[in-house]
């Protein structure tokens, strides 16, 4: 990282007061945050900080000192009141560094006034004023352009990933020496190619046998239905919830930014720009927070981190009652809102739920070759911790059985993923950009005369007949049709029934 020189002394004459502009962020969102600097009384050359300033800030101040002696940066002559609007919002997060620096610098005569117009700028400083990392360069990037900014100026670190943003000018600097030729005017510096993932997803021609439940998976990849898979261990669930990705068409643009804003506001710095739709795999002793976020800041969970993609919830009952049921909010509003105090922080959650279970705790109910050796109120308590309601939530249910032994030598007769991959895309371009939509009830007909015998079989829930009816239109789209016929339905059913049973 180069060394930026000293910057040249600068004529224009020190001002009274000046406001720099920067992002705090909430969530995935930002507020944008106005410092306004002044002078203020006394000679003790203080930088006093108001608009409850956090941890980091506070410690802003010394490691600014530093950067200006390292310099050789004229000091401000009085104390310096540096206020951060709005009030209301607590300042945490390292970004705060660079901004307030400016500021200080535009006080002092070394920065132009003019410079801070429509600009919003993010960094942390070094006590040698190289330019750290922030968290959430490219969601701060996204937020930027939002609200309307023209320029954005981060720390060269940060620059690949919120270059990506279109309609927004980006600066990078390595040093506070070069953020401020910038400001004076120079031509940043060229910014690198942001690093992209490189996803080889597994392939669906490993597994063996199983045929109802690729077929489900496929379904769910059509439509972004979410799967449960029932079957004892050793029946390949967590192979088949794998293989989903590389059925699933890969993100869109703005989708690939908005999940890989959320990837980089979990690690903390820079991220690499995810092209495909993320897998999430969870351990099943995860905690609340690591599940649906938390921290202060807040950070995404594994919810979050799903976003565009799937979440796998393996050995689903393991998780335990508590913990599953605070997946229900995400699931119905898309979205995971974190309690703090001050603003609610929001994360965007719109994930597909694919989850595996055993049949009972040992696992061997149904088993063809092995014996069960739970108990009738065993395995009732073991169902019970999936409550009713997110039961609900899934619209497909397979059952999978253990695999004969000449199952053993049809490895790779199945189809390939790129096969199924291609009929998904052909599915979802009949099925819309919303797989979500709902779809209408037939008014008359064999498949509403269908559908009403099935209601009042099964007693469905409203819910459940709009999903199954999104479901028998993904399996209508996978062959091409636009609506669904009545042998559409039953198949839509078929996979209904056990969810039904284990309610
Ligand atoms: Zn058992």
């Amino acid at each position: 990282m180069s060394r930026a020189e000293p910057p040249p002394p600068r004529l224009s004459p020190s001002v009274e007061e000046c406001r720099v502009q920067t992002l705090c962020l909430v969530g995935s969102r930002a507020v944008p945050v106005e410092i306004e600097l002044r002078y203020t009384g006394g000679l003790m050359q203080r930088i006093i900080l108001t608009g409850l300033p956090g941890g980091a800030l506070r410690e802003a101040r010394d490691r600014i000192r530093g950067c200006l002696d390292h310099y050789g940066l004229p000091a401000p002559r009085r104390s310096v009141l540096a206020n951060f609007a709005p009030a209301d919002l607590p300042k945490v997060g390292n970004a705060f560094d660079l901004p307030l620096a400016v500021g200080i610098l535009v006080l002092t005569g070394v920065i132009e006034p003019s410079a801070m117009q429509g600009r919003a700028i993010a960094g942390e400083l070094a006590l040698d004023g190289r330019l750290r990392p922030i968290r959430g360069g490219l969601a701060l990037a996204l937020q930027a352009r939002q609200l309307g900014f023209d320029a954005l100026l981060v720390p060269a670190a940060n620059g690949p990933e919120a270059q990506l943003v279109q309609g927004l000018r980006v600066e990078a600097a390595d040093s506070l020496g070069q953020a401020l030729e910038i400001l004076a005017g120079a031509p940043p510096p060229a910014i690198p190619a942001a690093r992209r993932d490189r996803v080889t997803p597994l392939d669906l021609v490993d597994v063996r046998g199983q045929a109802s439940a690729r077929r489900a998976l496929e379904i769910a990849a059509a439509g972004r239905h979410n799967l449960l898979m029932n079957g004892p261990p050793g029946t390949g669930k967590t192979m088949l919830a794998q293989r989903i990705v590389g059925l699933l068409p890969p993100l869109g643009e703005e989708t690939s930014l908005a999940v890989s804003a959320l990837h980089g506001l979990a690690l903390g710095g820079p991220t690499v720009i995810h092209t495909h739709p993320p897998f999430r795999a969870p351990h099943h002793t995860v905690t609340r927070a690591g599940l649906i976020g938390g921290g202060n800041p807040p950070r995404p969970g594994e919810v979050a981190l799903a976003h565009a993609g799937v979440l796998f919830l393996d050995e689903m009952p393991e998780f335990g009652r508590g913990l599953l049921e605070t997946l229900r909010q995400p699931i119905e509003d898309k979205q995971v809102r974190l309690a703090r105090s001050g603003s609610p922080a929001t994360f965007p959650a719109d994930f597909q739920l694919l989850a595996a279970m055993n049949p009972c705790p040992c696992g061997y109910r149904g088993h063809p070759r092995r014996g069960c050796t739970c108990t009738p109120l065993e395995v009732d308590r073991y169902r019970r911790r999936i409550s009713g309601p997110l039961l609900d939530r899934f619209d497909l249910c397979v059952e999978l059985v253990a695999p004969e032994a000449a199952d053993w030598s049809a490895i790779g007769d199945g189809e390939d993923s790129a096969t199924v991959a291609a009929r998904v895309a052909a599915a979802r371009a009949h099925i819309g950009e919303s797989p979500e939509a709902i779809v209408p009830l037939p008014r008359e007909g064999k498949v509403r005369r269908r559908l009403m015998r099935a209601v009042s079989a099964y007693s469905l829930s409203g819910r459940a007949v709009h999903r199954l009816l999104a479901v028998a239109r993904t399996i209508a789209a996978l062959e091409g049709q636009a609506t669904a016929t009545v042998e559409h339905l039953d198949e839509a059913l078929s996979f209904r029934t056990g969810l039904m049973s284990s309610d």
